[in-house]
């Protein structure tokens, strides 16, 4: 039994160890099996980069609070965040980059920017709990 080239779908000739047609048909196909991988982590990007974006626009200042039927409304993705952040309180936080939500009642969700590179938030501390001593302002008054 011959087997058949898949790429191409022709019988393959020679050797029976030989999974291609030729060298052509084992490039095209590995070349379509990275460009699936290299589409996969593409998808997922879009979908972290258009949550935040989402997020991002419900956000105008520190926090905020949202519903779910308008994230979905907007097309969020609630299967894909890139980390999860869990207070003291053993509540979970959901991030997306910088911005994340919190699931609260009745379908309603808690908005935060995350600030940690740049000053203390008095919504979510820092990871492993560090004071930041320095506070914001000092330098911009000197310059003043
Ligand atoms: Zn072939």
């Amino acid at each position: 039994m011959k087997k058949e080239c898949p790429e191409c779908g022709e019988k393959i000739k020679g050797r029976a160890d030989k999974k291609f047609c030729s060298d052509m048909c084992r490039n095209a196909f590995n070349n379509k099996l990275n460009s699936d991988t290299t589409n996969y982590v593409r998808n997922v990007n879009n979908i972290l980069r258009k949550n935040r974006r989402i997020l991002e626009e419900l956000i105008p200042a520190e926090t905020a609070k949202t519903t779910k039927a308008k994230l979905i409304q907007k097309g969020f993705n609630f299967q894909y965040y890139t980390n999860t952040y869990i207070t003291k309180k053993s509540v979970t936080y959901y991030f997306c980059y910088e911005y994340g939500y919190l699931p609260i009642e009745n379908d309603y969700y808690f908005l935060v920017k995350r600030k940690e590179y740049s000053e203390q938030s008095s919504t979510v501390k820092n990871h492993g709990g560090t004071e930041n001593t320095k506070k914001h302002g000092d330098k911009e008054e000197k310059s003043r």
